[in-house]
């Protein structure tokens, strides 16, 4: 689809992510970010995690694992450097009963038993390179990945341009296409836009109705110790240690609705008793190097899935609800305008599959996605469930049924 454009609100991980599936296909794309750099607020930490979490074959799971399998075939496609990628498997340990449970109904969902299996504590303790607690279920291709490294690889396409320092304050339709504005300036139009900036997608002035809430979390940072340093794999509990990068092992993360940016030494305590809960000679070793941390917050949606898709006009559907059987068609669209947004705490594994499905959406592709899934990711759900409109929030297609891209620029 050449000559055509978009504009991107955000760069984090969602909206690198989106910009990448879009220049693939040939859009032009401007991706716009406030601060100086990309991958600053929650993409921000110096590794992420990816693995998926997995239940058993629940709706969440099989996204969860949809998502991680696209990961990293990404990663694969995109070769990062060795310092920035490592394969270095995953640990989820069932340190309660009723992790052990679940870890049991993973197991027993095929889908998932080809990219895991179960190990003793021995087997987990030998894998992780040092004693553990608890058996546990290894992925073998999890990872951690410096997000710098991977947005920066995602925006290198040709067909992207980047604009930083730029915070957009509001967006206004007019004659089919979009104002946006910085302040009192109209910087950019475009038919085609696409909100990916987390929880300040509230804030453009388009009454949004989106449920979508911060959640407070803070990353330890741990200087390696001699024990630390033959940590081979991700260890996962309720939270996290990541093998060492660079001389510090990263240790998540706190969550909690707080709204203070200062880094909380409750919470690096916190994050440290974690570790002992499965790993005391490992926390003996660590819990003297700890070496500040970093605050970032997490975009989550009341039921935890993404948003994804096209916008109804929110505030023109609540002044006047749509019948129940109301046609697609018939509801007031907002065309033409995108999310991709609330990732949660699984932003690296979500985002890029999220990504790839919104460019196939605006570009009017078929989708190798279940519709079902489709309905769960829609981003017009918690406003049409407020108004009792539950059928119709799950009927509702993730595009405007307007035909082929007549938004597209
Ligand atoms: C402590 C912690 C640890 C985590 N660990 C992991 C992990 O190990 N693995 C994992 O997968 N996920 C992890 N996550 C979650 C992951 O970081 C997020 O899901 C992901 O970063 C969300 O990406 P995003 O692009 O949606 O949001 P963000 O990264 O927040 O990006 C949004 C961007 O939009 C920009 N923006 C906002 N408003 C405007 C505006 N008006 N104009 C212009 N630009 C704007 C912001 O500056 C920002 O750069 C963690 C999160 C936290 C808090």
């Amino acid at each position: 689809m050449p000559n055509k454009s978009v504009l991107i609100i955000g760069g984090g991980i969602a909206g690198c992510s989106s910009a990448y599936a879009l220049a693939k296909r040939g859009v032009k794309v401007t991706l716009i970010e406030q601060h100086d750099g990309i991958a600053t607020e929650a993409s921000g930490n110096p590794q992420a995690m990816l693995y998926p979490r997995l239940s058993g074959g629940d709706s969440a799971s099989q996204f969860a694992l949809a998502c991680y399998l696209f990961s990293l075939d990404l990663l694969a496609k995109l070769q990062l450097q060795a310092d920035d990628f490592h394969a270095c498997g995953m640990l989820q340990l069932g340190f309660n009963d009723r992790e052990l449970a679940r870890l049991q109904k993973v197991l027993a969902w095929p889908e998932a038993a080809k990219h895991l299996r179960l190990l003793n504590q021995d087997e987990a303790s030998q894998q992780a390179g040092m004693a553990l607690l608890h058996p546990a279920l290894y992925f073998p291709h999890a990872a951690w990945l410096n997000p710098q490294a991977l947005c920066q690889s995602l925006i290198a396409h040709g067909n992207i341009t980047v604009k930083t320092s730029v915070k957009i304050t509001r967006l206004l339709k007019k004659d089919g296409v979009f104002e946006v504005y910085a302040g009192d300036s109209c910087l950019e139009k475009s038919p085609t836009v696409v909100l990916a900036n987390a929880n300040q997608a509230q804030n453009l002035g388009l009454g949004l109705q989106l449920k979508i809430h911060a959640v407070r979390g803070q990353l330890s940072f741990v200087g390696v110790s001699p024990l630390s340093a033959s940590l081979r794999t991700i260890v996962c509990s309720d939270g996290y240690l990541s093998p060492a990068s660079q001389g510090r092992h990263s240790l998540g993360a706190s969550f909690s609705q707080d709204g203070s940016a200062a880094l909380d030494e409750l919470d690096q305590q916190a994050n440290l008793s974690k570790l002992n809960s499965y790993a005391k000679g490992l926390y003996g070793s660590l819990k003297n190097n700890l070496q500040g941390g970093r605050v970032s917050f997490r975009c989550s949606s009341a039921d935890y899935f993404p948003l994804l898709g096209e916008l109804l006009d929110h505030p023109a559907v609540s002044a006047q609800p749509p019948r129940p059987n109301a046609h697609a068609a018939s509801l007031p669209w907002s065309e033409g305008l995108y999310v991709n947004l609330a990732h949660g705490s699984r932003g690296f594994t979500s985002a890029p599959y999220c990504g790839e499905i919104l460019a196939g959406l605006i570009c009017r592709e078929n989708l190798a996605i279940d519709p079902a899934m489709l309905s769960r990711l829609n981003p017009n759900r918690f406003l049409l469930r407020q108004l009792g409109l539950k059928k119709l929030a799950r009927n509702l297609p993730s595009v405007a049924a307007s035909g082929m891209h007549a938004s597209l620029g």
